[in-house]
């Protein structure tokens, strides 16, 4: 369990400051593959599924007015037992509790990062201000499923924690191999059937207000999609074959 006084990532919150180290004076930006995998480690012993890295474009930059250049994503699989609950405020605050847990976590690896030289600053999970999606996306190594859930190949119901960082060195993947999420998405309207608020308009377009998964927990679209069901690698067997039908 987290200690009583981390207080957690809320919205409009600064961020909780849980660091052990400062950042160093003049931060090192090349890793090594052997230090990268020791990071890797760190997180998959707090039941982290693995990471990705991200490099941001000049033009995500510009839009969202930042100077971050590299991030190191922490992903995680929400609970299924929390998951598979019916919505409700019990729910919600089980979620809450468990995306707060692995995010305390996320402070000794930032904190690895800076004792080993390098400049480690966590990305604040909840900052409407920036797209924690878009630089996601960026990393080549996911993509954007109709429900709007950012899908990599772990499990649809990944999440995730950012950190950024002065590394310049990051492996981050040169193309992404997941643009065919969204063709099969059109073929598909699962979510849009199975979604109780009708969060989607005429245009099967995802509407997030009308969205009830973080106000009360619904996990419905996540539950019923295929790439939840079968896991991604089915879910491209199929649409290979669907293709070759064509
Ligand atoms: S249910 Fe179907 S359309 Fe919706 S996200 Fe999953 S695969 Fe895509
Ligand atoms: S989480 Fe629930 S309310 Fe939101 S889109 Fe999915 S099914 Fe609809």
């Amino acid at each position: 369990m987290i200690d009583t006084v981390f207080e957690g990532f809320r919205y409009h919150k600064p961020l909780p400051n849980f660091y052990k180290n400062e950042n160093p004076q003049d931060p090192k930006r090349e890793i090594s593959e052997e230090l990268l995998e020791d990071l890797l480690n760190l997180a998959l012993k707090y039941d982290f599924t693995g990471i990705s890295y991200s490099r941001l474009s000049d033009d995500l930059k510009r839009e969202f007015d930042t100077d971050i250049d590299n991030v190191i994503i922490f992903k995680f699989l929400m609970g299924e037992d929390i998951l598979k609950m019916p919505p409700s405020t019990e729910k919600g605050k089980l979620m809450d509790e468990e995306f707060q847990e692995y995010g305390f976590h996320v402070y000794e690896f930032a904190d690895f990062l800076r004792q080993n030289g390098f400049q480690a600053d966590i990305i604040h999970p909840l900052d409407d201000n920036l797209s924690l999606r878009a630089i996601a996306l960026q990393s080549n190594d996911c993509a954007i499923t109709r429900s709007n859930m950012c899908l990599f190949k772990d499990g649809l119901n990944n999440s995730f924690f950012m950190i950024h960082t002065s590394i310049d060195n990051l492996p981050v993947k040169e193309e992404n191999d997941m643009l065919w999420v969204s063709d099969f998405c059109s073929t598909c309207w699962v979510c849009i059937d199975r979604c109780p608020e009708n969060a989607f308009d005429e245009n099967e377009n995802f509407i997030r207000k009308a969205c009830t998964a973080h106000r009360e927990g619904c996990s419905e679209c996540i539950l019923k999609c295929p790439f939840y069901k079968r896991g991604y690698d089915k879910v491209k067997k199929r649409y290979k074959r669907m293709k070759a039908r064509k």
